[in-house]
């Protein structure tokens, strides 16, 4: 690296961006800086997120990761991976992919707190080489020489990230919004920003989540006043649930039970984990007080206050194992109030419609964001999008963490700003920031990866693949035995797994299997039997078509062929 000089045949230095995630879609955030000349760029990763499945059908897949073919090419000039914050979308998939990649990573306390801890608790093989970098601190990652802005979100410890080459200064703001009253960790810093806007913007890549909401968002003090005037009120038990990552809202709600004079209760191994973290790195006092879901049935039901995960109506979760009564320690009843603290993640509906369904049914009150100000956003409404416009002023804008729609909506809001220059790019497209014209120059390939169990499979060629199709048709399977001359030892073997056991007349779907096998081996003349693929395929094409001409659907059919010498 480094060979070509400015002028070399190299071209010139500049800097790009192309994501591997995070461009059209909310979720799995890896965006890949690069400097230096087209045949020898730097690179820098920020962020090394995970998506969830949502909308499609993709059996036995709980997380969605960004697939890193290019990077992984790439990997001898990959200076550093820094994360922005410690949300899954943005850390989840380290602890899978580092062993691809093998670059030291950067974040702050808090971050690297969080990642270590979940590392240890899955497998915790790896020891991943975090560098720690103090809140507005600053480091230099190969080329980029990189300072941290502490910004507000619904996680502690949110950092913007200056990033300066000889190309210029570019801030890449992670996830953001502007919250005076954060209730845990500080406010934004504003006044670093406005700073950096003097100094001379060249790019600003920006949160997008929110940019087709009017207005600014709450403050999460005022949830917290909320939560408390609302626990109070309670007559019988209040159990609340909300992202266990959340320190703010944790804290809210153990001040809310402390107010009325309740003892906290926390159910879920997610919530320990993060209290866990933020008694260590200072956002929750040493002496954080609550006790464990095994006290719950003996404490009065007007004197508890119960906190626990599944906001997102995960089936494992507390509330999901409440509201279907198979709680181990925890029951609730008539009168109860359960508090949805959070904000239902498209693609979760009918799961959490389930559980508040349930919820009901059992005589619990379901309070949610839609009733109640029990929630607030973690991101930037157009309001605080237009401020960060004002402080920072840049050349050029480029829309990121968001779906298509809300990149176009937030592309048009930088250009009433009066950004010169805003290019929406997607997932793989390769964006020169600086120098000149900033536009899509190149493309990289991307793609996504499935976490199947304990291994990790692609998404279009995996296993996922086929599974879908068998959950639909279902899978016949015949073995048969033959000699080498093509003659049938026995009656052949029939499995069928997830068909119809009869027809509509009410003959058994394995005789007709059965007659389809028998009928294609009598007919074919002895010649033809004494070739194996032949017969495997004759006998799959007659059983699919005789259980398609019954049941409409063809299953998904295999022939095995046992070859005996006699
Ligand atoms: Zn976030
Ligand atoms: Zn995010």
């Amino acid at each position: 690296m480094g060979k070509t000089s400015k002028t070399g045949g190299g071209g010139q230095d500049e800097l790009v961006l192309v994501a591997l995630g995070g461009l059209g879609e909310i979720g799995m955030n890896a965006y890949l800086y690069g400097y230096g000349p087209p045949k020898a760029r730097q690179w820098l990763l920020v962020d090394l997120g995970i998506t969830f499945p949502e909308g499609e059908f993709d059996p036995g897949v709980d997380v969605i990761l960004p697939d890193l073919r290019f990077l992984v090419e790439e990997r001898k000039a990959l200076s550093g991976i820094l994360l922005t914050h410690a949300h899954e979308d943005h850390i989840g998939a380290v602890i899978d992919l580092w062993p691809q990649l093998e670059a030291p990573i950067y974040a702050t306390p808090f971050t690297a707190g969080m990642l270590r801890a979940k590392s240890a608790e899955f497998g915790g093989r790896i020891k991943l080489p975090i560098t720690e970098v103090a809140l507005g601190g600053k480091a230099k990652i190969g080329p980029f020489e990189i300072e941290l802005v502490t910004m507000s979100h619904s996680i502690p410890e949110p950092s913007a990230v200056a990033i300066r080459t000889p190309a210029g200064l570019t801030l890449h703001t992670g996830d953001w919004k502007l919250d005076q009253t954060p209730y845990v960790g500080d406010p934004p810093n504003e006044t670093r920003l406005a700073q950096l806007g003097e100094e001379g913007v060249r790019a600003l890549i920006c949160d997008s989540t929110n940019a087709m909401r009017e207005g600014r968002s709450p403050s999460e003090e005022e949830i917290a006043r909320s939560l408390a005037d609302i626990v109070k009120k309670a007559p019988k038990r209040v159990a609340i649930t909300t992202f266990s990552s959340n320190v703010a809202r944790i804290k809210a709600v153990g001040d809310a039970a402390r107010a009325a004079g309740r003892t906290l209760v926390v159910a879920g191994r997610a919530l320990h984990r993060v209290i866990a973290v933020a008694r260590e790195t200072g956002y929750l006092p040493e002496d954080f007080r609550y006790v464990d879901q095994q006290q719950f049935k003996y404490i009065e039901r007007s004197d508890v206050v119960l906190l626990c995960t599944g906001s997102q109506g995960e089936p494992r979760a507390a509330v999901a194992r409440m509201a279907d009564n198979e709680h181990p320690d925890i029951g609730l009843a008539k009168g109860d109030l359960v508090i949805f603290s959070s904000r239902t993640i498209p693609g979760n509906e009918k799961s959490v419609g389930r559980i508040q369904n349930a919820l009901t049914r059992m005589g619990c009150e379901v309070l949610t964001d839609q009733e109640a100000l029990v929630h607030v956003t973690g991101h930037p409404r157009r309001d605080e999008l237009k401020q960060m416009y004002q402080w920072i002023k840049p050349q050029v804008a480029v829309p990121m963490h968001g779906e298509a729609r809300h990149m176009r909506a937030h592309a048009e809001l930088a250009r009433q700003c009066g950004v010169p220059s805003v290019v929406v790019a997607f997932n793989g497209e390769m964006v020169r920031l600086a120098p000149d014209t900033a536009q899509v120059i190149d493309d990289v390939p991307v793609g996504r990866l499935f976490r199947d169990g304990r291994l990790i499979v692609p998404s279009d060629t995996g296993p996922v693949r086929n599974r879908r199709k068998l959950a639909v048709v279902g899978i016949v399977i015949v073995a048969i035995a033959m000699t080498r001359k093509g003659e049938v030892l026995n009656d052949p073997e029939i499995e069928l797994d997830g068909v119809p056991e009869f027809d509509s007349e009410g003959e058994e779907m394995f005789e007709i299997v059965a007659d389809a096998v028998d009928g294609t081996l009598d007919s074919m003349p002895a010649r033809k039997l004494k070739e194996i693929e032949v017969v495997r395929e004759a006998v799959r094409r007659a059983v699919r078509a005789a259980v398609y001409e019954v049941w409409g659907k063809k299953p998904i059919t295999k022939v095995l062929i046992n070859v005996i010498d006699d």
